[in-house]
């Protein structure tokens, strides 16, 4: 097998993603790239350390051999032009937000947003004079009504965090490109498996790899994937912030996406069944979760998406603390935490309320966030079911 360089593969992207970012030939045929570690890179000669922008590798930060496999394969994924890497999810999001704004600049962005992300632009882009105005992650094209003049960028997450609202991402993209505003959308939920932004008219992708991609819950990594018009912009923002994922970590990355088709399967199948059995629970108000039909975000998903992944939410009917207290607490097989995307199943509360200002949330009920792992869902049924039963009684 040989690289192909630049070669636009029309495989189904299950296959590429086991073939992209590898190079067998350059490893002694073995299959799997190296793990890198260093900081130091040597030059042969003085000429060689004068061209130090033309080198492929110069420092340790700039990126290694390990580094530039995941970037290759997961820019392949997205069909991007450049794909970087950064140490988090997280610092994905803020080096993709500063690659746009300065003093002065205006950004809109969606209410349902991952909170940290909310955080960093009331608590840091604030600081630094750049204002945020949150918008109904429902607006589509209505989203041209809250351009500014000095507005650079929409940023977008669907489905939503927490609420998985679906959003229009093709009509708020075609909004924003024909003001010249640069449209950024953090894809975990997703991957580049089940959707491709930058096919919608987005121009960067985000991935906190630390979910899906990894896999396992065992390493921290980011992504972002850039167009060609945005990749030069964002290729100076990581520069500059210097944020570089360690050689572990990336090599769990790589690990992790060469089993992401089958595992992104099994966590559809696993959390559709266990969505639909939550939607027939009498202690259940509603199931948030844009694959099932009556998900008033279905249409939009159906149209857009390849598939779902393992993460929902769902809100009870009012009960005490209590009774929520007594269903978690003495669950077995999901674990109360935060991150999702590896094997694990998770549950969390949440409350929407502390953290949406562009909506209203009117549910009177405990919100919860699950997270299907690859358990088989008969049995995580059982632990909810068993879940049920104590709540019902401490009510
Ligand atoms: C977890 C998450 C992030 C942040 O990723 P980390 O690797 O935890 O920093 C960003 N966006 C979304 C949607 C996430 O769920």
């Amino acid at each position: 097998m040989t690289k192909r360089d630049g070669v636009r593969d029309p495989r189904h992207p299950d296959t590429e993603i086991l073939h992209s970012g590898r190079d067998p030939e350059a490893q002694h045929g073995f299959v799997n790239p190296s793990v890198y570690r260093g900081s130091t890179v040597l030059f042969p000669t003085l000429d060689a350390l004068e061209a130090y922008d033309q080198q492929t590798y110069r420092y340790g930060r700039h990126g290694t051999p390990t580094t530039a496999a995941l970037e290759e394969a997961l820019c392949q994924l997205e069909g991007g032009a450049r794909c970087v890497l950064t140490p988090s999810g997280y610092q994905a999001v803020t080096t993709a937000i500063l690659a746009f704004v300065k003093a002065g600049d205006h950004i809109l962005m969606v209410d349902t947003v991952y909170q940290p992300t909310r955080k960093f632009c009331d608590a840091f882009l604030a600081r630094l004079g750049v204002a945020t105005t949150y918008y109904d992650p429902l607006i589509g094209e209505g989203i041209a009504g809250l351009v500014q003049e000095n507005t650079r960028l929409v940023f977008t997450e669907s489905p939503g965090s927490l609420t998985f609202e679906m959003q229009d991402i093709g009509a708020i993209a075609k909004a924003a490109r024909a003001r010249d505003i640069a449209v950024v959308m953090d894809n975990t939920w997703a991957t580049g498996l089940y959707f491709r932004p930058l096919e919608h008219g987005v121009d960067v992708s985000i991935n906190a790899c630390t979910k899906y991609i990894v896999g396992h819950a065992d390493a921290m990594l980011g992504a972002i994937t850039a167009n060609a018009r945005t990749a030069r912009a964002i290729e100076m923002s990581r520069l500059l912030l210097g944020g570089c994922p360690g050689s572990e970590e990336t090599y769990l990355g790589l690990r992790g996406l060469r089993t992401l088709a089958v595992r992104l399967a099994r966590h559809h199948k696993a959390g559709l069944e266990v969505a639909e059995w939550l939607a027939g629970r009498p202690e259940v108000a509603r199931v948030l979760h844009p694959a099932l039909a009556s998900d008033p975000g279905h249409a939009l998903w159906k149209a857009q998406y390849k598939g779902a992944s393992g993460l929902f939410s769902i809100v009870l009917n009012p009960v005490p603390r209590a009774a929520v207290a007594a269903m978690l607490d003495g669950l077995e097989l999901f674990g109360m935490g935060y991150s999702w995307g590896g094997y694990e199943s998770l549950i969390v509360p949440f409350d929407p309320k502390t953290c949406r200002t562009a909506t209203t949330w009117g549910d009177a009920g405990q919100a919860l966030r699950l997270h299907i792992g690859l358990d088989d869902p008969r049995d995580l049924i059982s632990d909810l079911d068993a879940g049920f039963t104590r709540l019902k009684s401490a009510a």
